[in-house]
């Protein structure tokens, strides 16, 4: 299969062969890129933006995962960010909901509000 790496604008084409359990990757100029592509075969992750309900005021505080999580836990993430309400005051990088989901990995705030 192709796959783009997307860890710097190079933005190296490369080809991902999976046979027998091996993954062999070509294409890539550098070892990120291989990395890369072998976590996309394995357990694919993506970082996960979004909004949190702010106790007593309209505007939602903007958060994200601290790092990637499977991408077969955005949905729950994106449902925990959804029930959560937060009270201020919030400083960025603040822990807003801890272990999202059952990932071990924390909702952050990424504003001063
Ligand atoms: S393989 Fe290396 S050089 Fe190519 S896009 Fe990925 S990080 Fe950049």
């Amino acid at each position: 299969m192709k796959m783009i790496c997307i860890n710097c604008p190079r933005g190296c084409e490369m080809d991902v062969e999976c046979e027998g359990g091996n993954i062999t990757v070509s294409g890539n100029a550098c070892a990120r890129g291989e990395a890369y592509a072998k976590s996309e075969v394995v357990n694919p992750t993506r970082m996960v933006t979004g909004l949190v309900r702010i106790a007593g005021m309209r505007k939602p505080l903007p958060v994200k995962t601290r790092t990637a999580i499977p991408k077969a836990k955005i949905d729950a993430v994106l449902f925990a960010m959804h029930q959560a309400t937060v009270q201020l005051p919030v400083k960025i990088g603040d822990v807003i909901i801890p272990d999202a989901a059952g990932t071990g990995v924390d909702v952050v705030a990424t504003a001063n509000m």
